[in-house]
């Protein structure tokens, strides 16, 4: 059956002051529920800096296998960033995907909770033997720390990422909920604050090395790599991430 042509829009979150801007496809509905997810998850200047450059293009689509989401990050060839949401996707995997492209592309960003792909100043990977040799370890830092900011964003009564299976020796659901407390300071899961902007942000800086989420090993899917925060400082040392001020002081010590 043909839809209508009101069954498929596209809407733009425009800035008039930014170059891009959020470029959401999908139907009405879906559409809308994004725009709502990303309005409650992220502050007004979190998400012009998603507009930065020439933006983000969303794509809501009827994805096949577990994947809830993915990011094609700028690189040769892609100008514009996309993010694919699963339809039915919940607003815990929707908002990971976006903390994935302002990772990349918010200059105010340093440290654990900037991309840790190779980037140049116009947010464009930066493809390199160094890059490819050390692939694992920047997924794996890039998963662990996307994860943890969205624990802190957005809490998900129904189920939680994917990548809190990847703990050795922890359920999941406990990894999750130890994390979402750790994050948000609350005792009680079910009572505690999503939070946004610079506390969603200082949140992971603080933190990120005390959660579960950092003893994953994410990629490779064996326990015998490195963890989440093993592979951060392997990437430190090779000289491929810059460790914020406080990772400088904590080594000096
Ligand atoms: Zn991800």
């Amino acid at each position: 059956m043909m839809g209508t042509a009101n069954e498929f829009i596209r809407r733009s979150l425009r800035d008039d002051r930014s170059t891009g801007n959020i470029d959401i496809m999908g139907s009405d509905g879906d559409v809308r529920n994004i725009e709502r997810v990303i309005k409650e998850a992220f502050t007004k200047r979190e998400l012009k800096a998603m507009c930065k450059q020439n933006g983000v293009e969303v794509l809501v689509e009827m994805l096949t296998g577990n994947r809830p989401g993915s990011y094609t990050r700028k690189q040769e060839g892609i100008f514009t960033p996309v993010i694919r949401i699963k339809r039915n996707a919940r607003d815990d995997q929707i908002v990971h995907e976006f903390i994935h492209h302002l990772r990349s592309v918010d200059d105010e960003r340093k440290g654990i909770v900037r991309t840790s792909y190779p980037t140049d100043a116009d947010g464009k990977l930066i493809v390199s033997e160094k890059y490819f040799r050390n692939i694992n370890d920047i997924k794996n830092v890039e998963e662990s720390a996307t994860t943890a900011e969205t624990t802190a964003r957005r809490f998900s009564v129904s189920g939680q990422s994917g990548y809190y299976s990847k703990i050795c020796g922890f359920d999941p659901r406990v990894a999750y909920e130890y994390d979402r407390r750790l994050m948000t300071g609350s005792r009680n899961v079910e009572m505690s604050n999503n939070l946004r902007g610079e506390k969603a942000v200082a949140a992971v800086i603080d933190k990120y090395e005390r959660t579960m989420i950092s003893n994953a090993h994410i990629y490779p899917e064996e326990i015998k790599g490195r963890t989440a925060v093993e592979s951060w400082n392997w990437l430190i040392d090779a000289g491929l991430v810059e460790p914020d001020d406080k990772n400088e002081k904590n080594s000096n010590v």
